[in-house]
């Protein structure tokens, strides 16, 4: 099957849902999972006589993601028809935009494996309104819901400059991440919000010569892990299928295969559309947009800094690892939290610690965002400088930090209500050894005789140490006494 020398070639089309409060182009809500056909009008229903207005957020969370990804914003822009019959498709055509997009020539940076990334191109992103949806689910006869007829959607076409189903996957899950931080999309996956198309061929080294497999697209994908799994089964189809056929590039169409879930392999769909079967035109029904340049500095103002940017930051001026900074980037408002936290004197490497050990695990369990857990990033700083002079624990520190969520409290005074202070007076740590010391007196004699289980008593005679000041004793400072005393 593999025999032939081949690399892969993946470009994406990636449709991503915008959640505004409203459809693009007229006023009903966007609501996930209302009853159908309940967020419906005349103009998303296609009625004759109705008129399409554009939803201005729409566009400016557009112009957002096409700034995000470095793209060339179009100063001016138009709508476009495009032409299909389908049963989810009233109008018989799509609002689109063809060929005046309102973004070109970007690329996204994805993070690839021991902190490397790798620029991938964007050749467009335009705007455009989803369909209804098709529902199969009622005996032999379907139905449609419109609810959805009229979502703003965000189409993103890549160049094909992805080479492994890695790559692929790290583009959808960064994409997610910029969409989520610029507060454009919800880009849940399992709702539907983010959709995603590979265009995969490869290219075959046959003795020196290299040739090209026919591309396949790959249909809605609506998990990271089908978006894996579909590219990786292509690579070793077309591979079958050349050595089989010797089929390549030109010889007939592109076509189009969908994902099975299921059987994990791809199924032949249909032989693909040319963009002159669309019958594309301009809709007379809609003005073009102008973009002033007061309108894009205005957008522009609303971006943040992007995830990967921060990780990195997070890497290189905090020490972190590649791993603990993914994990803090993972949304922004821990990413942010964080950030604060670190600006307001804490240590990076021990607020990175908290936060992951045992703030993320509480978010987790209540099912909120760490910055709602109720408190803030200054008195987590706090915390971390307690551990750093000493004062508390890493253990306690955590327990600190639970308690700081149930009673809205400081780290020090919750540290004192609770007895969780270290203590790191040599003196009185030196009175509770000697007391241990003069109660055990055979396990002392047996580190001192050099007994090959001596590590193990000096390990007992810490935990009485710490059964006795109630794990209060600064383990170090006892250990130097230990040392001391026992040689
Ligand atoms: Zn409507
Ligand atoms: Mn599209």
């Amino acid at each position: 099957m593999s025999e032939f020398k081949h690399k892969l070639v993946v470009g994406l089309e990636i449709h991503v849902h915008l959640c505004t409060k409203s459809k693009i182009f007229c006023g009903c809500e966007l609501e996930y999972g209302a009853t159908a056909n309940t967020r419906v009008c005349p103009v998303c229903l296609g009625m004759p006589g109705s008129l399409p207005v554009m939803n201005k957020r729409a566009y400016e969370f557009a112009v957002m993601v096409g700034l995000a990804l470095n793209c060339e914003i179009a100063r001016f822009t138009k709508w476009d028809r495009k032409n299909y019959y389908y049963p989810d498709l009233p109008k018989n055509y799509q609002i689109s935009q063809y060929d005046m997009p309102l973004a070109e020539h970007g690329y996204i940076e994805i993070p690839l494996e021991g902190g490397k990334s790798k620029k991938i191109r964007i050749t467009r992103a335009h705007l455009e309104e989803d369909a209804g949806k098709n529902v199969h689910s009622t005996g032999n006869y379907s139905q449609v819901d419109l609810n959805r007829a009229g979502t703003p959607l965000l189409e993103i076409v890549t160049e094909p400059d992805l080479n492994s189903p890695a790559e692929v996957k790290a583009l959808a899950v960064e994409l997610q991440r910029i969409v989520r931080y610029l507060g454009v999309s919800e880009a849940d996956m399992q709702k539907g919000h983010m959709r995603f198309e590979p265009n995969v061929n490869l290219v075959i080294d046959i003795g020196g010569k290299e040739v090209k497999t026919p591309i396949v697209e790959i249909k809605n994908l609506n998990s990271f892990r089908a978006v894996e799994r579909s590219v990786e089964y292509e690579i070793h189809r077309q591979l079958d299928e050349f050595g089989e056929t010797g089929k390549t590039m030109g010889m007939g169409n592109k076509s189009t295969r969908g994902w099975d879930d299921v059987n994990h392999v791809t199924v032949l769909q249909r032989e693909k559309e040319e963009a002159h079967d669309y019958r594309y035109f301009p809709d007379p029904d809609l003005s073009p947009v102008e973009l002033s340049d007061e309108w894009l500095g205005d957008i522009k103002s609303r971006l943040c800094e992007l995830p990967l940017q921060m990780q990195m930051r997070f890497v290189n001026e905090y020490g972190l690892s590649e791993y603990d900074a993914g994990v803090l980037t993972g949304d922004r408002t821990t990413a942010e939290f964080f950030d604060n936290a670190v600006k307001a004197g804490g240590d990076s490497k021990r607020l990175c610690n908290l936060i992951t050990q045992a703030g993320l695990k509480m978010a987790n369990e209540k099912g909120c965002s760490l910055a709602e857990l109720g408190f803030s990033a200054e008195d987590t700083a706090e915390l971390a400088k307690m551990v750093e002079a000493g004062d508390v624990n890493t253990t306690a520190a955590n327990t600190i930090l639970e308690k700081m969520t149930e009673l809205g409290e400081g780290p020090r005074s919750i540290a004192e209500k609770f007895n969780l202070i270290q203590k790191n007076d040599a003196g009185e740590l030196e009175g509770i050894v000697d007391e241990i010391l003069a109660a055990n007196p055979d396990v002392v004699e047996q580190i001192r005789s050099g007994d090959k289980k001596s590590g193990k008593a000096r390990s007992f005679l810490m935990g009485q140490v710490m059964q006795k000041t109630k794990g209060q004793a600064n383990p170090k400072i006892v250990s130097e006494i230990l040392a001391k005393k026992l040689g």
